[in-house]
């Protein structure tokens, strides 16, 4: 099965926005195995909708649009699908009426270009919108169908999870089941991890072993096709288990596990209470264990101590160390984590102390320098890492790195 995705929108050409459908779309089509071969833009004109549709109609059989469904003038989705296609639009009395219900339901007065969301191209089914009021169209004609879509993301993602997905699974793959499942891994390099698993890379067939880089940590998503879902997961159970081998110890989770979440369990699962104590990253750490429901289990505190007098103040770190060995250092960092955990009298005290830059470098204490300390029980240990990138990057890598650190101390504790 081959896709084209085509967004439609001259906001999209003007740069005012960014496309964050046709990527949300090729990852998920990418997990249930479709091959998306091809992604457009283009504005809302027309003549170059037509003709854009036209040309991936002749390459792919499965093409999925987003925007320009709304009622207004400059929404030309409809029509482009029913010229490219050579029919005309009908009205859908049931749509209409689902219209008008919708907007009775939230008590506004319908206005009549929503009529316009009534009509189809003909021999085209509407998909339901559970978000909004424009339906979908799902159009299929021969080995071809096309799939468009609002260009309002929440609108966009409730179609595809709830009706477009189900549908190229179930209908279009037939009797082929697809199971995917995603490992995580931390504290190795995308390249890296391309390297010592090059082998495997490529020898892939089935299951298909995609590596995925994000800020931080890396992905891998097997995909497996079979006749049955037992196969399919035998054949993913067997390609994890050679992965495992090679680079088990950066494993931290699986699917939908989050580093947040691996460690809240850990910490959960041990009864462990944990303070922060950040400077650097300004409460991120915070942010990212009260993130996951009943964290108040194992979460008591967090400091946010970004100016000496406040690390002073608030976690007892001495005057002396701070103008002694400076804010940024292995002392400081130490401190601050055993200041927050004998403070608030929890097990861990986690510290983080660095540079985010872009200024405030100097070469002995460059940009991206960061010194975290972690005390659990009567041990403090502190850690010294250069990270590179923009600001936001230095503190989203030092919540990552710490959390991890974290996650290994408790696994191995
Ligand atoms: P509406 O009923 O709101 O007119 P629509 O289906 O006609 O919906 P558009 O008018 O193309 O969609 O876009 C509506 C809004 O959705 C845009 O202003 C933008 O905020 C968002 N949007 C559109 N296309 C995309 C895209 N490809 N990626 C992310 N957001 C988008
Ligand atoms: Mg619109």
């Amino acid at each position: 099965m081959r896709a084209e995705v085509i967004s439609i929108g001259t906001e999209l050409l003007l740069g005012q926005i960014v496309d964050t459908n046709a990527q949300w779309i090729a990852q998920r089509l990418a997990e249930i195995g479709v091959d998306l071969y091809r992604k457009v833009t283009v504005g809302d004109n027309k003549d170059r909708i037509v003709s854009v549709l036209k040309d991936s109609l002749s390459r792919a059989n499965i093409i999925i649009t987003t925007g320009g469904l709304g009622p207004t003038q400059d929404d030309l989705t409809r029509e482009s699908v029913a010229q490219a296609f050579g029919v005309k639009l009908v009205e859908d009395k049931e749509l209409l009426k689902k219209i008008e219900n919708y907007f009775t339901k939230i008590n506004i007065n319908m206005a009549k270009t929503n009529k316009k969301q009534a009509f189809l191209p003909q021999g085209a089914d509407p998909i339901v919108n559970s978000q909004g009021t424009a339906p979908g169209i799902l159009f299929k004609k021969g080995d071809k169908i096309v799939v468009s879509l609002p260009g309002v993301p929440i609108e966009m993602k409730a179609m595809m999870e709830e009706s477009i997905i189900p549908f190229l699974k179930g209908d279009l793959l037939e009797n082929e089941i697809i199971e995917s499942k995603v490992i995580k891994l931390i504290g190795i390099g995308e390249s890296s991890l391309e390297e010592q698993i090059d082998d495997i890379l490529k020898g892939q067939t089935n299951p298909t072993v995609a590596p995925l880089a994000s800020a931080g940590e890396v992905k891998l998503r097997l995909t497996a096709k079979a006749n049955d879902r037992e196969e399919a997961r035998r054949l993913i159970t067997k390609k994890e288990k050679e992965l495992e081998e090679r680079i088990g110890e950066y494993i931290y989770g699986y699917n939908d596990d989050s580093l947040d979440s691996v460690v809240a369990r850990l910490l959960w699962a041990k009864d462990l209470k944990i303070a922060t104590a950040e400077s650097c990253t300004g409460g991120l750490i915070g942010d990212r264990l009260t993130s996951i429901p009943g964290s108040s289990r194992y979460y008591d505190r967090g400091l946010i101590t970004y100016s000496n007098k406040a690390k002073i103040d608030l976690l007892g770190v001495k005057e002396e160390t701070l103008n002694k060995y400076g804010a940024v250092s292995k002392e400081t960092a130490k401190e601050m984590a055993l200041g927050v955990k004998e403070r608030s009298g929890v097990d861990i005290g986690i510290a983080t102390t660095g540079i985010a830059g872009p200024g405030g470098g100097s070469e002995k204490k460059p940009v991206g320098l960061v010194y975290m300390g972690i005390a659990y029980g009567d041990n403090v240990e502190t850690y010294k890492y250069n990270f590179n990138g923009s600001r936001e990057k230095v503190k989203y890598l030092t919540s990552q790195t710490i959390l991890n650190l974290l996650r290994l101390k408790l696994i191995n504790s």
